[in-house]
């Protein structure tokens, strides 16, 4: 029997069949035998978790040193076929151990050798047709409507015990409600809390009528349902892409079909979860990294079982079995946080995409600034494009005014045509948004009378002053040191400090605009569970005039009562290395800029720069993002980067610096042996920021216009890679369709 086993090893493993039990008659039951189900099996001299693939009749290894299954572990698959093929098609696709990628793609609890014990508890859940049925239809039966909406509201099942507990015997409306189809029997995980993800009652809010352009969407969308088809769905901040989803989403489940919505980032967007609870009839189950080991895991039961009509979740949801995968929707496409950075890297856009190909359903990548490669594959037709180039409702778009600071005065980071401004939108009652995409009191401490710059121990980077908890920060490995009260260098007294970030902002403001409400949201004010919600909420009533943050502003919150945006400093990031820089710097603006004026009130943007010349910014205001896209795309087909050709980067870090480089260089070696015609090999060079938490970086770039060789290169490379020698400390990786460089 072939196994991937969770351990950082390429390849699967061929083991026997389990052995009957000693000293027991039972015959281990072949029946269980099924790809998909977890085992334990001896792995060298411990043992580890498995997940069996294939009940293989031959083997390239020795029979006679093959060892036998100790024990399978659940009674049924956890993966069924169609997600053993995804997980598969990934771990090759990112040149990842195929046992790390089933293992991320499990829950956390699955990954010890627990049995799943799901006998053990009988309980009832809710048909497709209970959850769904409208509770006004049981008026006349109320113990079978109070039990109804009690199995409901425990979504994943409710033990019989604890149906007594509430609701008194019960075992007469239990047997019609049965008998009607509304609910069915079904095993309880026991000890895992029941999590809140069940149905009320129908809601009250039908929503608006759309307008012609989402009908268009709906439509060509529900058109393709059944079959695989990818669309672009490029709609400005505002258009009402949340209305479409939820259109999408009900139409789906009218089908009979699960709907799987990826997200960014769940814990930044309250919002979309509180309206997708709003209007559909069924509550979303929800994956992500805030919730416990024992939600995850029984969650991810619940809609593995087909309980749920709808799965919203951050990138590692989008490995989760949906047995009635009918649509899948992947919002702020272009959002960097859908690639996982470490472990397992992959792309849930890329593999959200694959899955629908996989599956036979449609896929839909939203987003108000698509990324560049999204929006090649939309201009050369693979991708249906769907658009809505205009606001919902009576919203205008917000006109955007680039404000040259050169030889300007300023106070608080404000030039003066910023700060008039602010005070007219002020006195009129209305809301005003800056941002400043740094935080802390000031990028710099330094001693005037040396020269002193205060430093990170352990990165080549600069440590960020926090005034009010009176430390040095660094923000990259998170080290700190107390505030010196003087030079550590000279002794001199005279520190100062060079630069802005949103707390000095905060400060400087309170200063500027005495009897004003201001409210700062960034990562040290949003720390404590509760205080971004609290701080949104406060925003949304009014309680606050002048709200400034960093790029937490531009993560899909609404904010309709502002008029004026400021963007007070993106120089810095108009001329950064990283190609990828221009685009990102574009999505910041365009995305900043749509949070402000909907509804009635229209929005006015004022970008502050030295660098008013800039191409970029001339190219977004001239033609907004479509067309700063057109000129970068063009930018990147002449110097032959991704869309135009395909990347992968393999990294590599140790205590000395002459260990990573040593091991790229073997590594380019063995690619240079492979001889893929039209790949290129980049480097071995330091990384941007060699020394980071005490260990040295460097990186080699392959990239080529092609994808097959590349993709052949890869793969002969990778086995290489696993087999060269690993000096102490070197840790490596391999990224592939990188995101950062
Ligand atoms: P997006 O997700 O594209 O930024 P939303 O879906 O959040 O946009 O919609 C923006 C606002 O417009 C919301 O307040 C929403 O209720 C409203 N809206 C959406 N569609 C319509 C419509 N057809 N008519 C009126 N208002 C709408
Ligand atoms: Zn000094
Ligand atoms: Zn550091």
């Amino acid at each position: 029997m072939r196994v991937a086993v969770a351990a950082p090893l390429l390849g699967t493993f061929d083991y026997w069949p389990p052995l009957a039990p000693c000293g027991t008659d039972a015959v281990p039951p072949r029946a269980g035998w099924v790809p998909g189900v977890r085992v334990l099996v001896p792995f060298g001299r411990s043992r580890r978790v498995g997940v069996l693939l294939e009940l293989a009749t031959t083997t390239e290894q020795d029979p006679t040193s093959l060892k036998h299954i100790e024990r399978v572990l659940d009674p049924q698959p956890l993966l069924a076929a169609v997600d053993l093929v995804l997980i598969r098609w990934a771990a090759d696709y990112y040149c990842q151990p195929l046992g790390e990628a089933l293992f991320t793609a499990l829950p956390v609890r699955l990954r010890r050798p627990r049995a799943l014990d799901l006998e053990q508890e009988r309980g009832v859940a809710a048909t497709a047709a209970g959850r769904v049925l409208d509770l006004a239809e049981l008026r006349r039966a109320p113990k079978q409507r109070a039990l109804l909406t009690v199995i409901r509201a425990a979504g994943s099942g409710i033990g019989r015990a604890e149906l007594t507990r509430q609701l008194g015997s019960c075992q007469p409306a239990l047997r019609h409600l049965r008998a009607r189809g509304l609910i069915e029997d079904c095993s309880i995980v026991p000890g895992v809390p029941a999590a809140a993800t069940g149905v009320r009652a129908a809601p009250a809010d039908a929503g608006p009528d759309l307008n012609p352009h989402q009908v268009e969407v709906v439509n060509q969308v529900t058109q393709a349902f059944g079959q695989f088809r990818s669309f672009l769905l490029e709609g400005v901040t505002g258009s009402g892409k949340t209305e479409v989803y939820i259109r999408l989403i009900q139409a789906a489940a009218a089908r009979g079909e699960q709907t799987l919505l990826i997200v960014p980032e769940i814990g930044l967007t309250p919002q979309l979860r509180q309206q997708l609870a709003a209007r559909l009839p069924f509550a979303p189950a929800v994956l992500h990294s805030g919730i416990s080991d024992g939600e995850r895991e029984r969650t991810w039961h619940q809609v593995a079982a087909g309980r749920s009509e709808i799965l919203l979740g951050t990138r590692s949801a989008i490995f989760t079995p949906l047995p009635r995968l009918g649509l899948i929707l992947v919002d702020e496409e272009h959002d960097t946080s859908l690639k996982q950075q470490d472990g397992f890297r992959y792309s849930a856009r890329d593999v959200a995409v694959r899955r629908a190909q996989l599956v036979g359903c449609p896929v839909v990548l939203g987003s108000a600034t698509p990324a560049l490669e999204t929006l090649h594959n939309a201009q050369l037709g693979r991708y249906g494009w769907l658009r809505l180039p205009v606001r919902a409702g009576a919203a205008a778009p917000p006109r955007i005014a680039l404000l040259d600071i050169r030889n300007q005065p300023l106070q608080a980071g404000l030039s003066g045509v910023l700060r008039e401004s602010m005070r007219g939108e002020i006195a009129s009652g209305n809301q005003v948004l800056l941002f400043l995409n740094r935080r802390g009191y000031a990028p710099v401490l330094t001693c005037h009378a040396c020269g002193w710059v205060g430093e990170c121990l352990h990165c080549d980077a600069r440590l960020t002053l926090h005034l009010a908890r009176r430390r040095l920060w660094c923000h990259h490995c998170g080290w700190f040191q107390p505030l010196p009260r003087a030079c550590p260098s000279c002794g001199d007294a005279d520190l100062r400090m060079l630069g802005q970030g949103t707390e000095r902002l905060d400060d400087e403001l309170r200063a500027l605009f005495p009897a004003t409400a201001i409210a700062r949201l960034d990562r040290d004010t949003t720390r404590r569970q509760g205080e971004l919600a609290r701080l949104l909420e406060a925003v949304r009533r009014g309680e606050v005039q002048i709200l400034l943050g960093t790029q937490m502003l531009a993560k899909g919150h609404d904010f309709p009562r502002v008029t004026l945006v400021g963007i007070l400093d993106l120089d810095q990031s108009l001329y950064a290395s990283d190609f990828r820089a221009p685009e990102r710097t574009a999505q910041l603006i365009v995305q900043v800029t749509g949070r402000a004026g909907r509804a009635e009130r229209p929005g006015r943007v004022v970008l502050q720069t030295r660098h008013p010349e800039h191409p970029l910014l001339q190219s977004l205001l001239r033609d907004g993002y479509a067309g700063f896209a057109a000129a970068a795309l063009a930018e990147r087909q002449e110097a032959e980067l991704p869309p135009f050709s395909h990347l992968a980067l393999l990294r590599a870090e140790a205590p000395m610096p002459e260990v990573p480089m040593a091991f790229l260089m073997s590594a380019r070696t063995h690619a240079e042996v492979l001889r893929e015609p039209d790949v290129h090999l980049w480097g071995p060079i330091p990384a941007p920021m060699e020394r980071r938490a005490a260990r040295y970086r460097a990186q080699l770039l392959v990239q080529s216009p092609r994808r097959g060789p590349l993709r052949r290169l890869l793969a002969g490379w990778t086995r290489a890679l696993h087999a060269l020698p690993r000096p102490r400390g070197l840790r490596w990786s391999l990224d592939i369709d990188p995101q950062d460089m």
